[in-house]
């Protein structure tokens, strides 16, 4: 199979060391197995865009070295696309419409593991879509398992750990979950490497993968760089800078948090350490860092 891979950066700032470490390691897995490697703008949920950094991201990825195949595609153009596809899931009655307010949801919802789990009130009203009301997309009890290149097996029953979730927003956004599996289907991505904290979204994502007859991706998912309180990174993380000023010190600070061997030889330009670290990348140390 052709690998392809893909960087997809919100464009909400600029690029912090946390998402550098996403960029570093999927592009290098790329090159290590001579894929193509593409960069998305997941600027889908257009309240929290921050004008320019679109422009910023690519402007620093530039200056690191990192070559991407293809043209940058942004979620904000796909809205037509993300439409048919929502229409497809309401006419096969996978996905009905919810006009309950979170404080409704919250006196009712169990806890899963990423808050209220969907009571299900809606699901049989079988509202008309407006806008202003979310849509949800009906779970079930059957279980998702993945194989994790970094993370190992991971499970989830949907219907229990995460219930009906929301595929299209009440203010009128596509949310993530939908647009993601659109877009990685569309641009037969083959591989994800990216940050841990979406691997709880992935069973969601396998899912609306089976429903729409997707194929079937590997992932791996990198650990998440804290901050000194155990935190994920914040965009204005001011410890870890990533510099257009210093590419290789950026590149590097990233490679080594990836449990990277250390070159042996002193790397001047950027052309270099990505010619070195196609050759030297190996996936399977990450696993190091999770014991
Ligand atoms: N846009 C997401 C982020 O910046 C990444 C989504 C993904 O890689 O699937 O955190």
């Amino acid at each position: 199979m052709t690998y392809r891979g893909r960087f997809a950066p919100s464009p909400t700032g600029s690029l912090h060391f946390g998402s550098l470490v996403a960029a570093v390691a999927s592009y290098a897995d790329a090159l290590h197995n001579q894929g193509t490697w593409l960069v998305r703008m997941e600027d889908v949920d257009e309240s929290r865009v921050v004008e320019g950094s679109a422009d910023e991201i690519l402007r620093m990825l530039e200056a690191l070295g990192f070559e991407w195949n293809e043209t940058v595609i942004y979620q904000s153009q796909r809205k037509r696309r993300y439409a048919e596809v929502l229409d497809q899931l309401s006419r096969q009655r996978l996905a009905y419409v919810c006009s309950c307010s979170r404080r409704e949801i919250a006196a009712l919802a169990k806890t899963g593991i990423e808050g209220p789990v969907y009571p299900g009130t809606c699901r049989k009203a079988n509202d008309a879509f407006s806008s202003g009301k979310a849509v949800r997309l009906r779970t079930t009890e059957e279980e998702i398992c993945f194989e994790d290149l970094v993370q190992g097996k991971h499970c989830q029953v949907l219907s229990r750990d995460i219930g009906d979730f929301v595929i299209h927003r009440a203010d009128g956004y596509t949310a993530y979950q939908l647009a993601v599996v659109v877009d990685d289907a569309d641009q037969r991505i083959s591989r994800i490497v990216r940050g841990a904290d979406l691997l709880l979204s992935t069973p969601r994502q396998i899912y609306l993968q089976n429903l729409l007859g997707f194929p079937r991706l590997a992932y791996a998912h990198v650990p998440l760089v804290k901050d000194d309180q155990g935190r994920k990174l914040s965009k204005q993380d001011l410890a870890h800078p990533v510099s257009a000023d210093r590419p290789l010190e950026s590149l590097l600070a990233a490679w080594h948090f990836l449990r990277q061997i250390s070159p042996s030889q002193q790397l001047d330009r950027v052309e270099d350490f990505w010619l070195w670290a196609a050759d030297k990348w190996d996936i399977t140390r990450i696993s190091a860092l999770n014991q």
